[in-house]
């Protein structure tokens, strides 16, 4: 692995990205140009405020990719999604998962921060999610997992309490299973949420290894 100097900031990128089933230009490259073109954006008022735009990192060959709401303090930082006690978290959930960050593909529904870290409005959300659409579309995984409430809702258009979106299987635009669960964050403020978490993962490994 090696870090690609973007620039604005730094995101891992495999040491030889592989080509696409379809042969066309390999993902990390088209992933790459995407964070060319966005780097800059200031699409909604959000861009004069961060310090980074946290695109996402992660392996763009991922068969799995989490999706969660928006960067915090530290991920506005460093440039970097999940870095933070959540992101602690979640490695070490990768961890149990015998994953790794280089194996898969981590991204949120907003790239820069918002203040306080509120929920994003959807003004912000109209204008960020397009480019994670693209990035769905270039990495193309075999299962997405929504992290918390607020990834379900822009990602699936599903408000509906956590508790009744857990256990099923979703499609993101009618092809790629979705799974939702608890944002990190969330087992950090009620550990109860630990067990029905890990079931999601289990979940996940199960339909990697088998299928939906
Ligand atoms: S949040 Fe998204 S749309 Fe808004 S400035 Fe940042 S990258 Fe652009």
């Amino acid at each position: 692995m090696f870090l690609m100097d973007t620039g604005e900031k730094e995101f891992i990128l495999p040491q030889a990205p592989a080509m696409e089933k379809t042969g066309r230009q390999p993902k990390a490259e088209l992933l790459s140009q995407l964070y060319n073109r966005i780097k800059g954006c200031q699409k909604c008022p959000l861009g004069a405020t961060r310090t980074n735009l946290v695109f996402g990192a992660g392996n763009p060959n991922a068969s799995v990719m989490f999706i969660g709401e928006a960067p915090g303090y530290e991920e506005d930082k460093t440039g970097i999604p999940f870095v933070g006690r959540a992101g602690k978290l979640l490695d070490k959930i990768l961890a149990a998962m015998k994953l790794s960050r280089e194996d898969v593909y981590i991204a949120n529904i907003l790239k820069c921060r918002p203040p306080n870290n509120r929920d994003p409005l959807q003004l912000e959300v109209a204008k960020c999610l397009p480019y994670l659409e693209q990035q769905i579309e270039i990495i193309s995984p075999d299962i997405i997992c929504c992290l918390g409430r607020i990834s379900a809702l822009y990602l699936l258009r599903l408000k509906l309490p956590m508790k009744l979106m857990r256990g099923n299987i979703y499609h993101w635009k009618g092809s790629i299973p979705v799974i939702v669960t608890y944002h990190p964050a969330a087992i950090l403020r009620n550990p109860s949420f630990k067990r029905p978490l890990w079931e999601d993962m289990q979940r996940i490994m199960k339909i990697l290894k088998e299928g939906v």
